[in-house]
């Protein structure tokens, strides 16, 4: 059977991850969270007290080893042999997480490894750009979006899920400033991609949009 590519991006708290993962598990494909990558990048900058020098970052590149293994647990974020699955989604990281992400050295690497893992097809990739720059020529493109009290309250259920606590109006922002960072940097912005199909998940539950996701897929694995 044909295997494709599935390219989802979208605003934070859109949905993306969430339905990545249930869309994959059903196909038998990998899943690919590239965000966790430029999160893993950004912790390192963080541990090095590097993360606001972007020519320091750049240059400790080639030191920065980046695995991302499927468990039962969910994919695994392996940070130079450590697991940093949990390091990686504190606030300290989303706080910089952007601003590193538009780093061009940064994107380079990391973009060029998605390019590695994805080039045999039989995946769903999640981030930014995936539809627009990692791959283009994505067999499906899914652009999700969604009202941002719906965004804030999927993060915060997720935050809170993990025990930290949580702060409505302080999500609210960061989202906020995270989206208007990524959608108007000079390289690779979030946007949708002309061929992508929008899907406002707003109103939807996470096996309708999964569910939606598949049926498209299926259209097309089945040409
Ligand atoms: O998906 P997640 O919210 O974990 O992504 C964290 C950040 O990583 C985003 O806000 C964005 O700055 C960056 N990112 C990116 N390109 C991707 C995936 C994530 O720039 N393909």
């Amino acid at each position: 059977m044909k295997k494709i590519v599935i390219a989802i991006d979208g605003p934070a708290g859109s949905g993306k991850s969430s339905s990545a993962k249930i869309v994959a598990e059903r196909l038998g494909y990998i899943y690919i969270d590239t965000g966790a990558m430029y999160r893993a990048v950004t912790l390192e900058a963080l541990r090095r007290g590097i993360a606001e020098n972007e020519a320091e970052i750049c240059k400790i590149l080639d030191e920065i080893n980046i695995e991302l293994r499927t468990s039962p647990q969910g994919q695994r974020t392996i940070l130079n042999g450590e697991d940093v699955s949990d390091d990686i989604r504190l606030p300290g990281v989303t706080r910089l997480v952007s601003p590193v992400s538009a780093i061009g050295c940064v994107r380079e690497k990391l973009v060029a490894e998605q390019r590695r893992i994805g080039e045999r097809g039989g995946i769903v990739m999640d981030g930014r750009d995936i539809g627009t720059v990692v791959f283009p020529n994505a067999e499906l493109k899914i652009y999700l979006v969604a009202s941002i009290e719906a965004r804030t309250e999927r993060r915060a259920k997720e935050l809170r899920a993990k025990g930290i606590r949580v702060e409505i109006e302080e999500i609210k922002k960061q989202i906020i400033e995270r989206d208007n960072y990524d959608s108007s940097r000079a390289i690779s912005p979030l946007r949708k991609a002309e061929d992508a199909i929008l899907i406002d998940t707003s109103e939807m539950t996470l096996e309708q949009q999964s569910e939606l996701i598949i049926e498209l897929a299926n259209k097309i694995i089945n040409l």
